[in-house]
Order: C-alpha cells, then sequence, then structure tokens
C-alpha cells in the first residue's frame, strides 16, 4: 500500500495571500482538501473567479477540492471615524448610537449597524468589540443612544466587530444579504455553505430551504460561535450536515475559560449525532507572520486531531499571511504525526448512537468486523456519502475509500476524517460487478495489494440514495480479483 494517508482534513481560507501566482497550486499540493471563500470580504466576481481558480489548480494537479462559502451573516460592526480611529481611556465615556445616518465617529460616540441593539442590553452588561480587544460596560440606554464606560485602554478603528458578553444580542442569524449570497453560492456550484452566528435549528433549516430552492445541493455548516448556539447545540448538529467550532467569536461570547470544554464537546455530540466537525480560527495563527508555529500551537492542532476532529482550518494564516504554504505543510504535518502517535483501536465508546436506518446499520456493522476481523480497507459505493460518512464517524485507523460517480459527493467526502474519494462510474453495474471493478480500481491504483482482506459496503440497487444495506469480506486474489469470504 502506498504511503501512510492523512486522515484529518485541512480547510484553507482563501484571501489576496492566495491570489499570488503560483500560491493556490502549491497549498493544494501540500494537502489543502476544501477551501473557504469568506463572503465578509470581496464581491461576487472576485468569489466566482477564486472558485474557477481552484478547480482549475485542481484539474492540473488531478485533486478534487471542495468549495465552501461563509455566509458573513449578522455581524454587528460599528461605524467608521472621522479619522479612521481613536484612542480610549478606562474610565472614559463613549457611547454607542444605534442609526443608520449616524455621523463619522468621535473619542466620544460612534454608530453602530444594528438598530436593535438599545433593545438587547441593559446596563451592566459587557460589550467587546475587535474579537474582545476592547471592553465597554453599559451605563445607561436612552432611545438609540447607549452609554457606556470604557474598561480598557485601546485603539478602536473603523468597521470593528461587536459582540455582548455571554451572548444574547437577537438577530436573525440570516439576513437578507445572507440570502442573496445563497444564491450566488448556487450558481456557484459550492460544496458547502456556512451559516455565521446560527442560533437555533431553524436558523439553519431555513438556510437549507433557501439553498435547496436556489438548486444547490451543498453541504449545511453551523459554525457554532454564540452562546445561544451552545444551548441550542444538539438541535443545531441534528439540522446540519457539518458543524464548525468557531473559535474566533465563540471565544469571545463565553469567555477563554468554557472554550476548551466546549470545542471538545462539540466535537463528541457532532460524532455522536453523524455529523463531520470542522476546528477553526488562529490555528496556527503567528504563522501569519512566521515562518514556523509556536509549541502551543502545535499541541493545539494535534488536541484537535486528537479530540477526533475531521477537519482543521486556516484563516488569516492562508488568506492573508506571509506563508500560505508552510502553513498547510505544518498542518499536514502535525496531523499525520497526531494520527501516527495516538493512532488507537476504533473508538466504539465515542462511535454514534440511535442508530436509525439501514446503512447507519451496515456502516457500525463494517466497522465492528474490520476491527476484530483485520481489514486493509473499507470501500464503500456511495450516491450521497453518506455511508462513508457514517462510516467515518468511528474513528477507525482503517482507511475508508468513498467510491462515487458524483464530482459533489467526492468533494463532499474530501471534508471527512480517514475518507478518500474516488472517481468510480458504477453506473449500470450490479452489485456483483461494483464489487469486483471496484477492487479492480484499487489494485491498479496500488491502493490494495495480492491477500489483503478488505470490507465492501454497496446497496442492492446501484443508484438510490441510501441504499447501502449489504456489506461482504474479500479478499484480492493473486490476480487482482475479489474473492468473497462472507457477507451480510
Ligand atoms: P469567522 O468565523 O472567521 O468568519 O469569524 C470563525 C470564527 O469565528 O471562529
Ligand atoms: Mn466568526
Amino acid at each position: 500500500m502506498a504511503a501512510l494517508l492523512r486522515r484529518t482534513k485541512i480547510l484553507a481560507t482563501l484571501g489576496p495571500a492566495t491570489d499570488a501566482p503560483g500560491v493556490l497550486e502549491s497549498i493544494i499540493a501540500a494537502g489543502v482538501d476544501v477551501v473557504r471563500l469568506n463572503f465578509s470580504f470581496g464581491d461576487p466576481d472576485s468569489h466566482r473567479a477564486r472558485a474557477e481558480a481552484v478547480r482549475e489548480a485542481g484539474h492540473r494537479l488531478g485533486r478534487e477540492v471542495g468549495i465552501l462559502v461563509d455566509l458573513p451573516g449578522p455581524k454587528i460592526r460599528i461605524g467608521h471615524f472621522v479619522d479612521g480611529k481613536v484612542h480610549l481611556t478606562a474610565g472614559d465615556r463613549f457611547d454607542l448610537l444605534a442609526r443608520a445616518d449616524a455621523a463619522p465617529g468621535t473619542a466620544a460616540e460612534v454608530g453602530v449597524s444594528y438598530l436593535g441593539l438599545p433593545g438587547d442590553v441593559a446596563p451592566g452588561d459587557v460589550l467587546l468589540i475587535d474579537d474582545g480587544m476592547m471592553h465597554l460596560r453599559v451605563t445607561s440606554v436612552d432611545g438609540q443612544r447607549i452609554a457606556t464606560e470604557v474598561l480598557n485602554d485601546g485603539e478602536l478603528s473603523d468597521r470593528k466587530g461587536l459582540n455582548k458578553q455571554g451572548g444574547g444580542l437577537s438577530l436573525d442569524a440570516l439576513t437578507e444579504h445572507d440570502a442573496d449570497l445563497i444564491k450566488v453560492a448556487a450558481q456557484m456550484g459550492v460544496d458547502f455553505i456556512a451559516v455565521s452566528f446560527c442560533r437555533t435549528a431553524a436558523d439553519m433549516h431555513k438556510a437549507r430551504r433557501l439553498a435547496r430552492a436556489a438548486g444547490s445541493d451543498a453541504y449545511l455548516v453551523a459554525k457554532i460561535e454564540r452562546a445561544e448556539a451552545i444551548e441550542n447545540l444538539n438541535e443545531i448538529i441534528d439540522a446540519s450536515d457539518v458543524v464548525m467550532v468557531a473559535r474566533g467569536d465563540l471565544g469571545v461570547e463565553i469567555g477563554d475559560a468554557e472554550l476548551p470544554g466546549q470545542q471538545k464537546k462539540i466535537i463528541r455530540e457532532s460524532l455522536a449525532r453523524h455529523r463531520v466537525v470542522i476546528t477553526a480560527t488562529q490555528m496556527l495563527h503567528s504563522m501569519v507572520e512566521s515562518p514556523i508555529p509556536t509549541r502551543a500551537e502545535v499541541l493545539d492542532v494535534a488536541n484537535a486531531v486528537i479530540d477526533g476532529t475531521d477537519a482543521v482550518m486556516l484563516s488569516a494564516e492562508s488568506a492573508i499571511g506571509r506563508f500560505p504554504v508552510r502553513a498547510v505543510e505544518a498542518l499536514a504535518r502535525i496531523c499525520l504525526g497526531a494520527e501516527r502517535q495516538f493512532d488507537h483501536d476504533t473508538d466504539f465508546e465515542a462511535a454514534p448512537r440511535n442508530l436509525q436506518r439501514a446503512d447507519q446499520a451496515i456502516a457500525m456493522a463494517a466497522m465492528f468486523v474490520s476491527e476484530h476481523i483485520g481489514v486493509r480497507a473499507i470501500i464503500a459505493i456511495t450516491e450521497s456519502g453518506g455511508t462513508a460518512g457514517f462510516l467515518s464517524r468511528y474513528r477507525s485507523p482503517v482507511p475508508i475509500f468513498g467510491l462515487s460517480w458524483h464530482p459533489g459527493t467526492r468533494r463532499k467526502m474530501a471534508l471527512m476524517r480517514g475518507v478518500i474519494p474516488l472517481d468510480f462510474d458504477s453506473r449500470g453495474m450490479d452489485t456483483r460487478d461494483a464489487v469486483h471493478n471496484g477492487v479492480r480500481r484499487l489494485f491498479d491504483a496500488d491502493l490494495l495489494a495480492v491477500d489483503e482482506r478488505i470490507i465492501f459496503t454497496s446497496g442492492d440497487e446501484m443508484e438510490l440514495r441510501g441504499a447501502t444495506n449489504t456489506m461482504r469480506l474479500l479478499r484480492v486474489d493473486e490476480t487482482g480479483n475479489a474473492e468473497i469470504l462472507g457477507g451480510l
């Protein structure tokens, strides 16, 4: 079998740094599985150009790279300042004006984009601006004017984001702008759409309805980055395909002390509920400026892998950093190392509960057999990627080959831990042909060798979604054909 395969997937945010000649191709070659287009910045034409560049670079490298669109969501921002920025001193009074027509700000006051803010805050609340760099305590609310006391010395500049400590700003998760951008994402044919600041399952259902109405079959990603989302975690996970531990905003809302425990809980619940999970933000933040990560960052990435995340994500490191390629190389290296050193038996403790479907049951059985009889790989013929997803929830050391003729399904599987998507046209084949041709496909690609045992899952009806109902135990015979040893 070929070189050790990295199981944990790499997501990288595109930006000016990856627009530089050759960089996109280099980060894909270095291991990026899925790219993130951050719709908070840039216009639809620039996003379309980047998506096109990803497809071209992937094509040149023979790689299918998934594309994730991240919707801006209702991020509350302060307005502009007369001089671009102001310096504030602890003890100063500083007012926020919730008006669309607020004049440019000064050291005394600034406008804020969210007109409902006065209704969502009360005296005593602490407001955090610029990812927590500036703290303000609300002293009074009078009409559109929120008076605050500055709690720390610091600088405020144009359009910085604003959160409330402990959460509770009641903005709708999906703005009208987001709804328009879902249509743009649908036209671009992207594979994942991420909902920023979702609060409830209803937010995710609404995003899904909008995406489907626009003709997109993208997986919906719930970004867990608000205190309310933590309260409604399980219903949000159930309403999503993919979950993101969005540590930037989440850390601001719930505080450092809560963040590590919540990361572990979100990952655990996502796996138990058959969902894919991404760990995001500041994973290698020092690499925005530095060619090597700090030891603390190395440990953070490795710990996310040990926690069981499907993917780790780069934000500023790849979008605007000085060393995007080295950052991807560092992630790939650290993930592989953590997987090798913590390569244990399949973790049935952390495995999904509440099996409800035949394909989930087959996945469970396949993992159990692979663990106890010892197999080289599991091969799943999949229409929608569902079976590969169910198999990969078990965090086994055994590679899972997801064979699909749908390019979109292969790009979705690119985000699943331990799944290697492969192009395989099973249309028109009966199950027997699919088994033999599937094994042959891997044998010819040097991914299987003579005498190795494998598990093969498929459905009776090749072109039906969610129809996996069979598993077979096979051996690769001397000529590369599949010898069936047993099945159920
Ligand atoms: P963002 O989301 O990068 O869009 O802010 C991720 C996070 O908040 O961690
Ligand atoms: Mn965020």
